[in-house]
């Protein structure tokens, strides 16, 4: 029994799942996972988990995994010893760069991997191969919050923590569905309204979870948040319950703003959004009344064409009202994967080195550049929208990707599928053999977070350690490893032995890191970025001044655009998302036994109206098609959707039922995230039951 208790091994992790940043000790056996033990000292979540991060793990263990570099021959995919897979990887992307430039070669990151890795891949990107054509899924996502909050505070991340959050008067999600993105996070919201008297309102086209216990629910007309949120911050204007002497001590472009609020009265905004004048009055006293308020946004903000300025207008409203720089209040736009704030952060973007210095500015160049001994390439590169397109208009040649299921997640997948085919070389690294790797040239084998060390940053700018639990299967690599072997072969001299190292680089050389080491990292400890020199962190942002020379915010108007129209055709408006059992696509929870017995499928809810009138039954086939494909998938009739509006859960088993079968390439004007959620289908059914 000694002998088997000593071989019982319990290691400190993060959660791989989503933004929230779970910590928790795991329980192995060799190479069996016992379980998942939260601790009260973790920052995040205390003793809380969901079931993603506590029964979501036998993926790491699963027969799929792959262990072997693969190369393709004709058709067929073999095994290859990673010098052969590295040397021909290293002879096609130097050959294709001398014939083309190093501009026609696209760097896709991961946001599921760690800060260090992304790090290593902007640099691999930038200084050996160099071009600043380097992004990751936040284009996807959250970089229209991103640049909301830059426009007008200057930083692109949550104003706050969690706590804050729970210490809120008035919780406002918009867009967001976080009992089952952010479960944990959710809980705490749940317990605040429940137990602390704090108010809730939601906005959004379902009645999810929260809705139902909301203060307020409002369910407005599709991608028309936007006319909400400026009509009810011109009522709190307009009835003097705006915070004065904040805007004048800490705001710029009042005037400017309120003028530009002129037509979004109450009457229009009843107009466009179908919301009841009263009902919006009622929202803007909730706002007015509350003793600090957060507003959390999701997708439903970002993935539209006027995202960027959806997100602007939150941030405006909050500006308006005072509600920044203090406990219990601020802009939290809620990062979907467990690492999409750190590699934004850690430079994986196309116009941003480390740190949100910017590719264009001569003098951060200047230091990277002398602290890499390269030149560094001034223009700033394209994002994987872009890379698309240019891909089909034959202008990129060669991409690299890691950790990103872009051939699933993308959107218009036919035409993401079209370019891949395209493409004169491609290299796909992952744990799985990906929907993405079936048009790869070389496949090579990666190791999930238990099987190495590293950061990621959670939803709050909270960077976390975890530490190896497992050695890596069969001959894969940690992520970081394999980029500085290929660099190498590339002609680089790199000699990291660990990641600690990596991200001490990283901190020397971008300002906002100053003070991140793996010593003060240790154990359960963390730290919030923008970090002093000294190791002060930073839980709230904006306490004294805003991110811009003068200190100052900046009210930014946007108008309204108004939602893509398809055509009379396409009837019905369908929206999409997450469910809390799958993570995303599924590629690592439909690999977890336990999670796809209770959920093997995705589903379209219909409303009961819908069902009725087009004599649809629970469990019916139905197919939707748009101008871009078609899907098929079960009906369920529910009443957390209404009318023409129907819901299909993105997590996705085969070809047929992929959502992206369905979205367009139209995107947000700024940031070209796709607008997965303005999307207009037909429908028909194809087997009663
Ligand atoms: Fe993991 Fe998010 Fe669930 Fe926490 S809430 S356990 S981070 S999936």
């Amino acid at each position: 029994a000694a002998m088997r208790k000593a071989r019982i091994k319990r290691t400190k992790t993060v959660c791989t799942y989503c933004g929230v940043g779970c910590s928790f000790e795991i329980w192995t056996k060799d190479r069996k996972i016992l379980k998942v033990e939260p601790q009260q000292e973790a920052p995040a979540n205390g003793i809380s988990t969901c079931i993603k991060g506590k029964f979501g793990w036998d993926f790491v263990n699963s027969e799929e995994r792959l262990t072997k570099p693969l190369i393709r021959k004709g058709d067929r995919f073999v095994e290859a010893s990673w010098d052969e897979a590295l040397d021909l990887i290293a002879s096609k992307l130097t050959e294709i760069k001398e014939r083309e430039g190093s501009d026609s070669i696209g760097y896709i990151a991961s946001s599921k991997c760690t800060n260090e890795e992304n790090y290593l891949f902007q640099k691999l990107a930038r200084a050996v191969m160099g071009t600043n054509n380097v992004d990751n899924c936040s284009r996807y996502c959250q970089s229209p919050a991103t640049a909301g909050l830059i426009r007008t505070v200057g930083i692109g991340g949550d104003s706050g923590t969690i706590q804050d959050i729970y210490s809120a008067g008035l919780v406002l999600v918009i867009g967001a569905n976080p009992a089952e993105s952010h479960p944990v996070l959710a809980t705490r919201i749940k317990r605040a309204h429940k137990l602390h008297g704090q108010k809730l309102a939601v906005v959004d086209l379902r009645k999810n979870e929260l809705a139902e216990r909301a203060d307020l629910f409002i369910h407005p007309k599709p991608s028309t948040d936007l006319v909400l949120l400026n009509a009810i911050t011109k009522y709190i204007i307009d009835q003097g319950w705006g915070a004065q002497s904040f805007i004048e001590e800490r705001v710029n472009g009042y005037e400017e703003y309120v003028a530009s609020l002129e037509k979004f009265t109450l009457e229009y905004a009843e107009e466009t959004t179908g919301i009841e004048q009263q009902t919006l009055i009622q929202l803007a006293k909730m706002v007015h009344e509350a003793e600090g308020v957060c507003i959390l946004w999701g997708m439903g903000v970002t993935q539209h064409l006027g995202a960027t300025d959806t997100s602007t207008a939150i941030s405006n409203l909050l500006l308006v009202t005072g509600n920044y720089g203090k406990p219990g209040a601020g802009a939290y736009p809620l990062r979907g994967h467990n690492n999409v704030q750190g590699a934004c952060d850690f430079g994986t973007m196309p116009a941003w080195m480390p740190g949100y210095e910017p590719v264009e500015d001569a003098q951060v160049r200047k230091k990277y550049g002398h602290a890499w001994g390269v030149e560094l390439p001034a223009k700033p590169g394209l994002n994987n929208h872009q890379m698309v397109e240019m891909i089909h208009k034959g202008k990129l040649k060669a991409m690299y990707l890691f950790g990103e299921e872009m051939a699933i997640v993308d959107s218009n997948s036919n035409h993401v599928d079209s370019a891949f085919e395209k493409l004169d070389f491609f290299v796909v690294q992952d744990i799985f053999f990906s929907r993405t790797a079936q048009f790869a040239d070389v496949v090579l084998p990666a190791a999930p977070s238990l099987e190495k060390e590293g950061t990621f940053t959670n939803t709050e700018r909270r960077i976390q350690r975890f530490y190896r639990v497992l050695e890596p299967m069969g001959e894969s690599k940690p992520d970081w490893e394999i980029f500085q072997l290929l660099a190498n072969k590339l002609g680089a001299n790199w000699n990291y032995t660990h990641p600690s190292e990596i991200m001490a680089e990283a901190a020397r050389l971008a300002p906002v890191f100053a003070g991140v080491s793996y010593e003060r990292l240790e154990g359960f400890n963390s730290q919030l970025w923008p970090v002093q020199a000294d190791g002060t962190d930073t839980e709230l942002l904006y306490t004294d001044k805003f991110a811009f020379p003068d200190g100052k915010a900046r009210l930014f108007p946007v108008d309204w655009t108004p939602p893509f129209d398809p055509g009379e055709d396409y009837d019905l408006h369908l929206n999409n998302g997450r469910l809390l059992e799958h993570f995303h696509e599924g590629n690592l929870t439909y690999r977890v036994p336990g999670i796809v017995h209770k959920v093997s499928q995705p589903w379209l809810e219909v409303s009961p109206e819908l069902a009725e009138q087009r004599g649809i039954d629970d469990g019916a086939l139905v197919q939707l098609t748009s101008p871009y494909g078609e899907v098929e998938v079960r009906a369920h009739v529910t009443d957390t959707v209404k009318g023409n509006e129907l819901y299909l859960t993105m997590n996705s088993t085969t070809d047929e039922d992929m959502v992206n079968r369905l979205t367009s390439s139209y995107h947000d004007r700024i940031t070209h995230t796709p607008n997965y959620k303005e999307m207009n289908v037909k429908m028909v059914v194809l087997e009663a039951q």
